[in-house]
């Protein structure tokens, strides 16, 4: 059997529409190679992951030397040096007085212990995520995710968590158009709490730029009208930067890029050690000391090697000015993005910020989402040698997030092998 038919024997994928027909073997930088010797210039980077880019030799380096000295002994029972120093500089390198981090493996677990620390702090039950964001697959995460796409015949899901209308600017879900709504989408919260919930509310969660739900970038001054409003109602502020982190949007973290917001708990994974797993939730002392002995725990947490990826990952982004180059690249991608939409009549949408973009595909004048041509173009693509995602509640965004080590001139590559896709179809 080769692969993809063991794939189909005794993997199961049957959450999944379909495994892209791709089977990989090598990556490097920007580029992945298939066991045929075909090499694909890669938009979506693992869903977001490999930042750092595919195989970076300093990250293999000191995950190997790691290697050599301990790979488990849990974080937890015992002190391990490179947890300590990797905690020491996530305090630095977050906004605000973030500073005490728990590790974890994956996004969902990050944002589960986050969810039970809001809840020991505040001693409130509630929470607010906003309608079409994506938080995880837990049971817990998928309660606070605003997708009945991804959490169909899961239910019931955890009471007391409240949806909110986003700041989807191309699909206004108040029917208002921006600058002229005046920011209505956040200060608006002030309804969703006296309206939707018993004003307990623990935290308002949000990915300061939503992946999974389509691309979604909120105007510069949507966190300066939402925080009066959280702080009137003691509601801490809980950014998911799982995906919209380390590096992907011009900045370390997506939240930077609004001034003066501090959030109050923050999580992330996916980027932060191009590719091992980890993640963390770090958040103020006084909220993360709430957690009582017992409260919480994680065998893998903080898996030594992880975070001798992750440290190496983060030097690397800091001698290599990474995030400042993705914004001028992202720049760079949007701009040909924009002028290949005054030819395409299919593009509805183009935006992004740094390398997290999205390309919102419909059929005419209504923004009906044109969702099988995503899906259509996603194939094309391929079999051009370029990978990307799709997405957006709808299934209709296609979404290039790619290595952040891209070269400008694979991007151009890239916009036009888009431009050949979707005038063939
Ligand atoms: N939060 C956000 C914003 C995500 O995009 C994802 C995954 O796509 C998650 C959480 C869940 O992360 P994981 O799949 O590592 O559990």
């Amino acid at each position: 059997m080769n692969t993809i038919e063991k794939y189909k024997q005794y993997v199961n994928t049957a959450f999944v529409k379909a495994v892209e027909p791709v089977v990989v073997v090598e990556g490097k930088g920007a580029k992945i190679h298939d066991e045929n010797g075909k090499v694909y210039t890669d938009l979506f980077a693992g869903i977001s992951v490999v930042n750092a880019g595919h195989c970076n030799p300093e990250i293999l380096a000191a995950a190997k030397a790691q290697m050599d000295c301990l790979v488990h002994c849990c974080s937890y029972l015992y002190h391990v040096p490179v947890v300590a120093d990797l905690a020491e500089k996530l305090a630095q390198i977050t906004p605000g007085r973030l500073q005490k981090s728990f590790f974890g493996s994956a996004g969902a677990e990050a944002n589960e212990a986050a969810m039970r620390l809001a809840k020991q702090f505040t001693k409130k039950q509630e929470f607010i995520s906003l309608q079409g964001s994506f938080h995880g697959r837990s049971w817990g995460t998928l309660s606070i995710t605003g997708n009945c796409g991804r959490k169909r015949g899961g239910g019931p899901y955890a009471t007391g968590c409240t949806f909110h209308p986003a700041p989807y600017c191309y699909r206004c879900p108040y029917q208002m158009a921006y600058p002229a709504c005046d920011l209505y989408c956040a200060k608006d919260l002030e309804r969703t709490i006296q309206f939707n919930t018993s004003d307990n509310v623990a935290a308002f969660i949000i990915e300061p730029v939503m992946g999974e739900g389509g691309i979604i970038v909120p105007p510069p001054e949507y966190f300066q009208e939402l925080q009066p409003v959280l702080d009137r109602h003691g509601i801490l502020l809980f950014t998911d930067e799982v995906q919209s982190g380390f590096g992907r949007t011009g900045h370390f973290f997506a939240i930077e890029h609004y001034q003066g917001t501090e959030p109050d708990i923050m999580t992330m994974a996916k980027g932060i050690a191009d590719g091992f797993p980890l993640s963390c939730v770090i958040a103020r002392s006084e909220i993360a000391d709430s957690f009582r002995p017992g409260d919480h725990l994680s065998t893998f947490g903080g898996n030594p090697v992880s975070c001798a990826a992750s440290l190496a990952n983060i030097a690397y982004f800091e001698r290599e000015k990474l995030p400042e180059k993705t914004l001028e690249k992202g720049e760079a991608l949007i701009g040909e993005l924009k002028e290949l939409q005054k030819m395409q009549p299919l593009m509805g949408d183009v935006r992004g910020l740094g390398l997290m973009v999205g390309v919102e595909l419909v059929t005419d004048q209504a923004k009906t989402p044109a969702t099988e041509q995503a899906n259509a173009v996603r194939g094309l693509m391929r079999q051009k040698g370029f990978l990307i995602g799709v997405g957006g509640t709808w299934g209709n965004v296609l979404r290039l997030q790619p290595p952040l080590v891209i070269s400008v001139e694979e991007l151009s590559a890239s916009v036009s092998a888009l431009d050949e896709s979707l005038r063939a179809l």
